[in-house]
């Protein structure tokens, strides 16, 4: 599905899109090369090759698939789709021991009890957040957004629009819904401040790992989600929906 100019969904289990177990898979054409927003949870490796395709894309143009963090439904794809396209996995430092052992961090003891299984793969370029990766004509500034794992990261596109474009895996969602926030590696402090940072870079679009993304006004979203993040917990339950 072709989101904007340069982004596409290529996958995702909340759309019916791929597979179940898949958060949302993003792509992003950079005009010769192409780069992969998360892998989703394994079982749909193949159909998020397929809808690449569909788009008119060679998935054998994908140079990176980078992982938003290290969770099972984010990096389950990555050895099937390395596997096919020779691109190199991207991940942040704090989370890519995770993301190659599959430990306690990345929940796939969880997975495995949903029924599934995949292989880990090796994270080929190990992130420290602030770097600019270039796919084809597109850059893509990495920034670090600890807080619903340590190596949480945030993709930050600037549109051939103009206006910003944030992947920011499970940081956030639309209408400040919140995310799972209780598993081990979380750290709630990280995770608000965090939400300061992503306000921070004033994003117009917000392409998040779960539900629907925004085509404008995200930080007006992200603006909700830090006042839930920071109200008083009998307002947050009042209000989470
Ligand atoms: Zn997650
Ligand atoms: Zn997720």
């Amino acid at each position: 599905m072709k989101i904007t100019d340069q982004v596409y969904l290529v996958g995702g289990a909340g759309f019916g899109y791929s597979a179940s177990g898949d958060c949302n898979v993003y792509l992003v054409d950079g005009g010769g090369a192409l780069a992969l927003i998360d892998t989703g949870g394994g079982l749909g490796a193949g159909d998020i090759l397929g809808n690449v395709k569909r788009m008119g894309l060679d998935p054998g143009k994908i140079t990176v698939a980078f992982n938003t963090h290290c969770h099972f439904d984010h990096v389950g794809g990555n050895h099937d789709i390395k596997e096919a396209t020779g691109c190199r996995i991207a991940a942040h430092e704090a989370d890519n021991r995770s993301i190659e052992a599959l430990d306690e961090l990345s929940l796939y003891g969880m997975a495995q009890e949903r029924g599934l299984s995949f292989k880990a793969a090796k994270v080929d370029t190990v992130l420290k957040g602030g770097e600019t990766i270039k796919v084809g004509g597109a850059s893509l500034k990495v920034v670090h957004t600890p807080g619903h794992t340590p190596g949480c990261i945030s993709l930050v596109l600037r549109e051939k629009d103009g206006k910003t474009g944030v992947f920011c895996g499970d940081m956030a969602g639309a209408m400040g819904r919140l995310g799972y926030i209780n598993g081990p590696g979380f750290d709630l402090g990280d995770w608000k401040r965090s939400l300061k940072t992503l306000i921070g870079l004033k994003p117009d679009r917000l392409y998040p790992g779960h539900n629907t993304f925004l085509l404008g006004d995200a930080v007006e979203h992200l603006k909700m989600y830090d006042q839930k993040m920071n109200a008083a917990w009998t307002t947050i339950v009042t209000s989470v929906g």
